[in-house]
């Protein structure tokens, strides 16, 4: 939660984010609870306690885990850590908060005045990061403006939150969800979050020069896929506000991601309505210079170093190492196949043919069926010249869906490259002579009937020709 400062705005739109990431931990932020069922299948309001229920006389006790998990991302935000932190009552009601309040970090933060920088090399400032507990989840059974009813389910009820406060300074949708993929490349480095188990939602403030800045917070934006859409289509409706002659107030709207849509909640409130108090109930932990020290040797390698490491040690482009290390398996894959295939041919092809062949299946690299052994079979193929690129790429493309080791498809099917040149001279003259009209034109100077007589020999050898030198021999044989 972030107070309001008066900034002297001049871009279009100014965006600052609200982002909550559930941390990693096994257990609550302050009882023994689980944070996940093991079997991933649960009934709701079952995995609760006294402490994450509320019950009268219940006393909240720190996750010593959560806690370091925090100081992590502190760490690489570069944020500045408190030396004392205490924990504050939020005062609220509402059903998902049974206490009436919730647990949160308000005075003093655990960590302020950080940054984080954009795939651009913007930098964004991190007004702070603080732990929090997480409400428990309200479900709208017929979805939310239908809904005659709202059902409440505790489980979630506790987890750890870990929220990061930026400034106000990103400009675009494109921006905001760039900060949203670069936190969460962070986080999995950290170790700290799992994106395939843990919560990642945000509130936005936007607002829109016409309207002198007047600021509109979405709330609950799920992930940073809909932070693009919930940005663009609230700029959007401001704008066309403002035109129709609308006034635009400082409001709370909701963000429907099934419909697309903002819906308004509630005037702003500001922090000052929602009565902080300390909390008695948990004592003032001290974090010392040795448990920092401790948290900085822990830390792992960060993507950007990452990248600056790659390019120094392997000489690849940096580009290719910004990509590569933008995803933590992703880096991890290609270094263990960069230690036995040349690293820049390497690097190329994993940012051209997986990243595309994984965009194509619509999966990320968490869970692949193939491993290293594969791409390494794969590129020793390619590296000696026994396959084309064509069929390289096509072997990809099946063995990302059926694991199996190229180099046996190759002998298995007969894919090795047409090696003997008298015979991919013969298949170059036959295809020149069944379209000598198409070659007549290459001959006058059409650049596009090269191409067409090029996939005509392709075809014909089933992609396994050199591409380069099918072209050689046309040029050649047409003249
Ligand atoms: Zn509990």
């Amino acid at each position: 939660m972030t107070k309001q400062v008066l900034h002297q705005f001049t871009t279009d739109i100014v965006i600052g984010l609200e982002v909550h990431a559930q941390l990693n931990t096994n257990t609550k932020l302050f009882c023994g609870c689980a944070t996940s069922s093991a079997s991933g299948k649960e009934e709701p309001n079952t995995r609760t306690c006294e402490v994450c229920l509320g019950h009268p006389g219940s006393k909240p006790v720190l996750n010593k885990r959560a806690l370091e998990f925090g100081m992590r991302l502190c760490l690489a935000l570069d944020c500045y850590i408190a030396p004392t932190i205490l924990f504050s009552r939020k005062s609220y009601f509402y059903p998902d908060m049974a206490k009436n309040y919730q647990i949160t970090q308000y005075e003093v933060p655990l960590g302020n005045s950080g940054k984080l920088r954009l795939s651009s090399g913007k930098e964004v400032g991190i007004e702070r990061v603080h732990i929090e507990e997480d409400p428990a989840a309200l479900v709208h059974p017929a979805g939310m403006q239908e809904s005659k009813y709202v059902l409440v389910d505790y489980n979630r009820s506790g987890n750890p939150l870990c929220e990061v406060v930026t400034k106000p300074e990103m400009t675009s949708a494109d921006e905001a969800r760039d900060f949203m993929k670069q936190l969460v490349t962070i986080l999995e480095y950290l170790n700290v979050f799992d994106v395939n188990k843990c919560t990642l939602r945000a509130d936005a403030n936007v607002s829109v020069k016409e309207s002198g800045y007047t600021r509109v917070e979405i709330k609950n934006i799920n992930g940073f896929k809909e932070i693009e859409k919930a940005i663009l289509y609230e700029v959007e409706r401001q704008k066309r506000d403002v035109k129709e002659g609308k006034k635009i107030v400082m409001e709370t709207v909701a963000w429907d991601s099934d419909k697309g849509m903002t819906l308004r909640l509630r005037s702003k409130e500001t922090e000052e309505d929602y009565g902080y108090i300390i909390d008695p109930n948990l004592v003032k932990t001290e974090i010392s210079k040795d448990m920092i020290m401790h948290a900085k040797m822990n830390m792992p390698e960060l993507p950007q170093e990452k990248a600056k490491r790659y390019v120094a040690e392997f000489k690849i482009d940096k580009d290719d190492a910004v990509i590569i290390s933008n995803d933590l398996n992703v880096a991890v894959l290609f270094e263990k196949v960069a230690s036995e295939i040349n690293p820049v041919a390497a690097s190329k092809w994993f940012r051209k043919e997986l990243l595309r062949v994984l965009n194509l299946n619509k999966l990320d690299a968490t869970h692949l069926l193939i491993d290293e052994r594969h791409i390494i079979d794969l590129l020793k193929l390619v590296e000696e010249g026994k396959i084309s690129d064509r069929v390289s790429q096509r072997l990809l493309e099946r063995i990302i869906l059926e694991p199996a080791m190229p180099s046996e498809i190759v002998k298995k099917e007969n894919l090795e490259k047409v090696q003997d040149k008298s015979q991919l001279e013969k298949i170059c003259e036959d295809v020149i002579k069944t379209h000598a009209s198409v070659a007549k034109e290459f001959a006058a100077g059409k650049g596009e009937a090269l191409n067409y007589l090029i996939g005509k020999v392709m075809r014909a050898t089933a992609g396994k020709a050199d591409a380069k030198e099918v072209k050689y021999m046309i040029r050649k044989l047409v003249k």
